[in-house]
C-alpha cells in the first residue's frame, strides 16, 4: 500500500503515511527494525514509484477520508525503508504541496551528506532524524549501516542540514539493552545541542525486534539519557517515545492518569511528583500503589529521586 492511514501519533498528530520505499530497501539493517530483515541494503538512490501515481493516491484517500473525517496534520513519508533512497521523493514532496498539509519525513539520516538528499528535505515542514549512536562502535552495532556509508559524514551532514532548514527537526534515538553505552551518552547529548531539535525523542523498541537478543534498554539507562540530554537541550525539549501515548501536561485531576501520563513522556523528580500530589489533594500512598503494581520504578540519579514508567514487554 503506497497511501496508508491516517494514523494517531503524538509527535505528529494524524498522519497519513506515504510508502515511498519497497519492504524491505534500506542503507541500514538495524537490529530493532520492526520491519524484518533488510533484504536490500543499499546506499544507492533509485527511482522506486511514479511520483504522479503517489500524488494521486494520496488524494483519493484523502478525497475518501472528507466526508466522514477530514483531518489530517501531516503527510509523512515513513515506508517500509528508508525515504531518502527514493530519488524522486523532491519531485513527490512538490506534487504534494498541491493538497495543501504539512509534509513530514521520517528518515534515518544516513544520505543526509548528499547534497540532493538535503535539497529534498529541506522543502519539508518537518524532518525526522534517526541518531542511535555518535560512535562509530554504537553505531554499527544498532544500525548495520551498508559499508559505503560513513558515520561520521552523516553527522556532519545533520549539523548542515541543521543550518540549513527553517522546519521542525526531531531527532529520535533508540535506545537497547545489552549494549555498552559507557562513553556514549555524553558526546550524543552534546551533538545534540548543536543540532538544536525542535524535540529529541529517546525511544525504547516496542514492537518484536528483527534481532531476537534485543530488549528494551533499562528505565534507568533511558532516566540516565534523558537527564544528559536535556542537560544540554532543555527538559521541555526532551521526550520519551516507549510505547504508551502520554502528555506532559496532563492534569484532569486523576492522580494515577496524570502521573502515568506525565512519565510516559518524561521522568518526574520527586518534588514535582509532591507538587502533583497537593494539587491533587492526594498523598504518597498513590505513588506506592504504582509501585507495587509493577506500573511505575523508583530511580536513582544524580542525588535526586526520580519516578520513571515501567516499560513494558513487546514479546
Ligand atoms: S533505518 Fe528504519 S527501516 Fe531501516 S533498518 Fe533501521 S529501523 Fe528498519
Amino acid at each position: 500500500m503506497v497511501v496508508f492511514g491516517p494514523v494517531p501519533s503524538r509527535r505528529l498528530g494524524r498522519s497519513l503515511g506515504i510508502n515511498n520505499i519497497p519492504a524491505k530497501s534500506c542503507s541500514y539493517s538495524c537490529v530493532y527494525c520492526q520491519l524484518g530483515p533488510t533484504h536490500t541494503l543499499t546506499a544507492e538512490r533509485t527511482s522506486f514509484y511514479s511520483p504522479e501515481d503517489i500524488f494521486h493516491a494520496a488524494k483519493r484517500q484523502l478525497e475518501s477520508l472528507a466526508v466522514e473525517d477530514p483531518l489530517v496534520d501531516y503527510l509523512t513519508f515513513v515506508p517500509d525503508g528508508e525515504p531518502t533512497l527514493d530519488v524522486n521523493l523532491k519531485r513527490e514532496i512538490s506534487l504534494l504541496r498541491e493538497l495543501g498539509i504539512r509534509i513530514a519525513v521520517i528518515s534515518n539520516a544516513s544520505l543526509i551528506w548528499d547534497n540532493e538528499v538535503r535539497d529534498a528535505l529541506l522543502d519539508a515542514d518537518l524532518v525526522s532524524l534517526k541518531v542511535d549512536a555518535v560512535s562509530e562502535r554504537v553505531w554499527k552495532r544498532l544500525n548495520r549501516p551498508h559499508r559505503s556509508l560513513n558515520s561520521k559524514r552523516i553527522l556532519e551532514g545533520i549539523r548542515r542540514f541543521a543550518e540549513e532548514f527553517s522546519g521542525d527537526i526531531i531527532t529520535e534515538t533508540m535506545l537497547i539493552g545489552d549494549i555498552d553505552y559507557e562513553g556514549e551518552l555524553e558526546p550524543l547529548a552534546e551533538y545534540l545541542s548543536e543540532v538544536s531539535p525542535t524535540r529529541a525523542y529517546i525511544s525504547v523498541p516496542t514492537r518484536p525486534p528483527c534481532e531476537d537478543w534485543v530488549r528494551p534498554a533499562s528505565e534507568h539507562l533511558l532516566n540516565r539519557a534523558f537527564q544528559t540530554v536535556a542537560a544540554g537541550l532543555g527538559h521541555d525539549r526532551v521526550e520519551y517515545l516507549i510505547g504508551y501515548e502520554g502528555d506532559a501536561f496532563a492534569s484532569t485531576g486523576d492522580t494515577v492518569h496524570d502521573l502515568l501520563s506525565i512519565t510516559s513522556v518524561h521522568p518526574m523528580r520527586r518534588d514535582a511528583v509532591s507538587r502533583l500530589l497537593t494539587r491533587n489533594k492526594a498523598d504518597w500512598s498513590t505513588v506506592a500503589g504504582l509501585l507495587d503494581e509493577g506500573k511505575m520504578v523508583e530511580l536513582e540519579y544524580g542525588g535526586h529521586t526520580f519516578y520513571a514508567r515501567k516499560l513494558g514487554d513487546f514479546r
